[in-house]
């Protein structure tokens, strides 16, 4: 049956039958208007979904497989749906069954001997943060700047990135529960004995590491993640490294990464121009880059480390400001600032509360230049539209500065000012983030596109490739995919999903 007869009305009608006629019918809606909120993206593309379905439970998800494997049916798994910038919670085509697991979201267990979550996929960031809180947790979370109300396990499957020493959020899952698309259920890691006592904790069990096939592909529904927690730190304080030079950049980038190869940074860091990190009230403040770092541990370390790191960082950019921002600082600056009336002091507070994992959706009103903007809202509700610009490079300073050229030849000719961010994200690995903000009438939009396009294919061009791209913007880097890789990935499909009935086409597995 193909996918788009399943919008016909007569069908319409079939879908609902058949849901009903579930041992255990899922709640669904086939109402057009929130189909339409689910199929709009923020880059102003359209895709809409046949029907959206709530599953509460497993039983009731395996049920949905087996259906779309009769009727050949097409599935689309969200956690909660808020993928904003890479598609937000469009399906890959149109007339596909939406299945929003955000009833699933009982956090399962907190393991506070060996610093571990197990959570069910519709948990959100805020939900996982106050159950720390409420349990008086001696552990902290990784959080994204996407806001309180987004998910953990959406985002750490796309391999999305965090605020704090853990900020590689994938690196960190110790083992997941899988929905094959054939209906079988399977755990990764040591779950794959009959009986371990390390089930839940050893990612990499025996045999072929299986974990990362199910992290930014449509080969498995993840029932349960379980992740790493940090021990909260002793202590911990803030580098912040301002410049007004724009050349500064790429020496910038290139020092964080010999200080995270020698063990002094092991944060995330992020180089941000002052647009990205300030939005609208940039224009009134001079400087060209702000960058921030995170370290911890017992206090002497952490301030020895910060020793260090200025000292290079100094070394490195001699025209720049080091400053360290600890908890006792921030008390005080906030205090004068009844006086000073200084606009950083509230996002040097959001710095500090990204880094100790309290989620926040300060940085979604900063980006939409919206002081009601907040992470309950769907992409339909956001007063403007934007769309992610990702693109991996090396550290090295010329490739630094090549990427920097790019993004700013195009954002200038096309009119947009630069809101970029560099994050050092590991020792060696720079991944760039850009992105505009742009009015959503049809004018504005195709503006947005041109401006797109051109960036996409002058990175591509140079060899800056996106680490990410959701239910987004995966088909235009299919040509730039080695073809063994792309057929790899259809094996692969082809093996785990032979009826083709879950999202077809991410990540280019179809
Ligand atoms: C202001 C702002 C700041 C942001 N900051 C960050 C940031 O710091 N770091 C970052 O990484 N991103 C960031 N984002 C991007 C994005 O909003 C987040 O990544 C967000 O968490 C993704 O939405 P979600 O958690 O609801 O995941 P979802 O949209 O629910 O899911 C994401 C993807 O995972 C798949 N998926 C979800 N659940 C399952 C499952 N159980 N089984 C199989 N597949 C599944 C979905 O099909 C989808 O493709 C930011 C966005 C904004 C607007």
């Amino acid at each position: 049956m193909s996918q788009e007869s399943l919008i016909t009305p007569s069908t319409r009608e079939q879908l609902a039958e058949l849901l009903l006629a579930q041992p255990c019918p899922p709640a669904f809606s086939q109402d057009p208007e929130l189909l339409n909120r689910y199929g709009q993206d923020l880059d102003g593309s359209h895709c809409q979904p046949a029907a959206i379905v709530w599953p509460e439970s497993e039983q009731c998800l395996k049920s949905l497989v087996l259906l779309a494997n009769q009727h050949g049916l097409c599935l689309h798994p969200l956690a909660q749906g808020k993928n904003w910038g890479y598609g937000s919670a469009k399906g890959t085509a149109e007339g596909q069954i939406i299945v929003d697991l955000s009833r699933m979201n009982q956090v399962l267990e907190v393991n506070e001997q060996l610093a571990y979550v197990r959570l069910q996929p519709g948990v959100t960031q805020q939900q996982v943060f106050e159950h720390l809180e409420q349990n008086h947790s001696g552990l902290q979370l990784d959080i994204t700047a996407a806001g309180k109300h987004t998910s953990m396990v959406g985002n750490i499957l796309e391999r999305g990135f965090g605020h704090t020493d853990y900020c590689d959020r994938f690196s960190n899952v110790l083992s997941l529960k899988v929905l094959l698309p054939t209906g079988e259920v399977i755990h990764t890691g040591m779950g794959c004995y009959q009986h371990s006592v390390a089930k839940d904790i050893y990612p990499y069990g025996i045999g072929p590491f299986i974990q990362g096939l199910f992290s930014q592909s449509n080969l498995g529904i993840v029932l349960e993640m379980t992740l790493a927690l940090q021990p909260k730190p002793d202590y911990s304080l803030q580098l912040i490294l301002m410049t007004k030079y724009q050349q500064a950049a790429s020496k910038m980038v290139a020092c964080v990464a010999e200080l995270k190869q020698q063990g002094i940074i092991q944060s995330g860091v992020h180089t941000a121009s002052m647009s990205r990190a300030f939005g609208a009230a940039s224009k009134n403040m001079q400087g060209a880059w702000v960058l921030t770092a995170s370290l911890s541990g017992p206090k002497a370390l952490a301030k020895a480390k910060f020793k260090v790191a200025k000292s290079l960082l100094l070394k490195r950019i001699p025209q720049s400001r080091v400053i360290m921002v600890t908890e006792g600082r921030l008390v005080l600056l906030q205090r004068l600032n009844k006086w000073l009336k200084l606009t950083a002091i509230k996002d040097l507070a959001l710095v500090m509360q990204l880094k100790k994992g309290i989620p926040t959706d300060q940085p979604l009103q900063t980006l939409l230049d919206d002081d009601k903007a907040n992470s309950q809202m769907s992409a339909a509700d956001f007063p403007a539209n934007f769309r992610w610009i990702c693109a991996v490079s090396s550290a090295e300073p010329s490739a630094i500065e090549t990427l920097l050229s790019i993004c700013h030849h195009t954002f200038d000719q096309h009119g947009y000012e630069p809101r970029v961010t560099l994050t050092n994200i590991s020792p060696r690995a720079v991944i760039l983030i850009a992105n505009i903000r742009f009015d959503k009438d049809p004018e504005s939009c195709a503006k947005a596109q041109a401006f797109y396009q051109q960036m996409d294919e002058k990175l591509l061009a140079n060899g800056f490739c996106p680490y990410r791209s959701g239910s987004g913007q995966f088909q235009q880097y299919r040509p730039a995919l080695t073809a063994e890789h792309v057929q790899l990935l259809q094996r692969l499909k082809q093996a785990l999903d032979p009826g083709g009935i879950l999202s077809p086409g991410k990540y280019n597995l179809d």
